[in-house]
């Protein structure tokens, strides 16, 4: 009888493993905060990851979410329905280059259509069409590498775990999807060394590295990226999934660090519908050269039959994402994400606490480093890293946070976060801080 089991023995007896778990068990939230099974409150400076981006249960999302609930949750995608496409319209806007979008459910699957659409540039075209004119080449050699970053995360899937620069996420899944080549992130001489030999068809990287522990593309490095897909006529791809859709303060990652960049395509989820499973692909208009000598927009090469999902851009969840746009437009959230994480990069930096190495912002996707001999100072278990130390400890002081590699604490509060809530996340910073062992 499972009324006699606790939630714990309920995960032990019928949940596959794959999470190391902590022990706290939520039931309810509403905006920044949340409450576990016992009532203790906490401060969710998670947000899921990045993914509750107006807090939870926000009563707009939820009131429109309600209407369409009692209207049309889903239909195939063999028929049309308005909210999918007034979404792919925003998404366009958002992105601001003529293109057309692709949904479906999470954000290794948007990368999954990512590497499928370089697939077929690669073995179907020559490249992009020269304004020129220029002719196919039926014979020209099938291009098929994928070029990606070390320390970057792309998803679980065979494919994400292949274009992933970690071996943590491949060990005992090999043999690996083949194509995919990594090389050092914001390192421009790598990056033209991979591509010289002319067999790569695209570059994959994040804007900021999420799971990798908050790190920044160099504006330069982005630039150069564009440059070597320009002169190759290779994809340039960004993984949005953690850092787009307002994150950063802009709408899009790579507006906060080089808005002069344009990608050819971009995938997007976490924050992109409030909490509620939707992934998306944007692919650029511009005009592809085709062995067989067509020439089409790179947004159609993805044609009927290609690529499909059973429920991805659902009526129900286009329209609960069509209202968390709306109100990040009305409420001006994205600024409020730039004043925000300022604040709390100031507030932090202000601590100057000797157990904090370095704090990294862009907008409201911060990285508190922890000093790299956090762990013998505190002489904490062996195999207990200091990030996941901390976020216990600040589990028990009432703030949820999310660690990110073995030594860095990421804050990614909902992007309506207001200054007070900041102001407390980083006293219950300082006080665990402070009740440390003395330094
Ligand atoms: C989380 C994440 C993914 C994977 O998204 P899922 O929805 O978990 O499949 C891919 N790329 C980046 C940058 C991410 O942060």
């Amino acid at each position: 009888m499972s009324a006699s089991l606790s939630t714990l023995e309920l995960f032990e007896h019928y949940v596959i493993p794959t999470y190391g778990r902590f022990s706290v068990r939520l039931a309810r939230g509403e905006g920044s905060r949340v409450w576990d099974e016992d009532g203790k409150e906490y401060l969710d400076f998670g947000a899921g990851i990045a993914v509750t981006s107006l807090g939870h249960c926000n009563p707009r999302v939820v009131e429109r979410m309600r209407r369409q609930l009692g209207e049309l949750v889903h239909v195939s995608n063999l028929y049309y329905t308005r909210p999918q496409g007034e979404l792919a319209k925003k998404l366009v806007e958002i992105v601001g280059a003529p293109g057309k979008v692709f949904f479906c459910n999470s954000g290794a699957e948007a990368n999954e259509a990512l590497y499928k659409l370089s697939r077929k540039f690669g073995n179907e075209a020559n490249g992009f069409a020269l304004s020129s004119g220029g002719s196919a080449n039926p014979d020209a050699p099938h291009r098929r590498g994928i070029i990606t970053m070390h320390g970057s995360f792309h998803g679980r899937t065979l494919g994400g775990i292949a274009a992933t620069g970690q071996d943590k996420v491949k060990k005992g899944f090999e043999p690996m999807v083949e194509g995919f080549k990594h090389i050092a992130f914001n390192d421009t001489p790598a990056l033209e060394d991979a591509a010289e030999d002319g067999s790569a068809v695209a570059v994959l990287l994040e804007p900021v590295q999420g799971e990798g522990g908050i790190h920044p593309v160099a504006p330069e490095y982005l630039r150069a990226a564009r440059a070597v897909c320009d002169r190759r006529s290779m994809l340039l791809l960004f993984d949005e999934v953690q850092c787009g859709l307002g994150r950063t303060g802009d709408w899009n990652g790579w507006d906060t660090l080089a808005p002069d960049v344009k990608p050819d395509a971009v995938s997007w989820a976490k924050g992109i519908a409030g909490g509620f499973p939707l992934g998306a692909i944007w692919v650029s208009a511009r005009p592809v050269q085709m062995r067989n000598g067509e020439v089409k927009p790179l947004c159609d090469l993805l044609g009927p039959g290609t690529h499909g999902t059973t429920f991805g851009g659902t009526p129900l969840i286009c329209s609960g994402a069509l209202e968390v746009i709306a109100v990040i437009e009305e409420e001006h959230l994205l600024e409020n994400a730039r004043v925000q994480g300022r604040h709390a990069v100031e507030s932090l930096r202000a601590l100057n606490s000797p157990w904090i190495r370095e704090i990294r912002g862009v907008g409201l996707l911060l990285g508190i480093e922890l000093v790299a001999d956090f762990g013998s100072r505190c002489a904490l278990p062996s195999g207990k890293s200091p990030s996941i130390y901390m976020v216990e400890r600040l589990h028990d002081a009432g703030l949820l946070t999310i660690p990110s590699g073995t030594h860095t604490l990421r804050w990614l509060p909902p992007l309506n976060v207001q200054s007070g809530d900041v102001d407390e996340a980083v006293r219950i910073l300082s006080d665990v801080l402070d009740s440390l062992p003395k330094a």
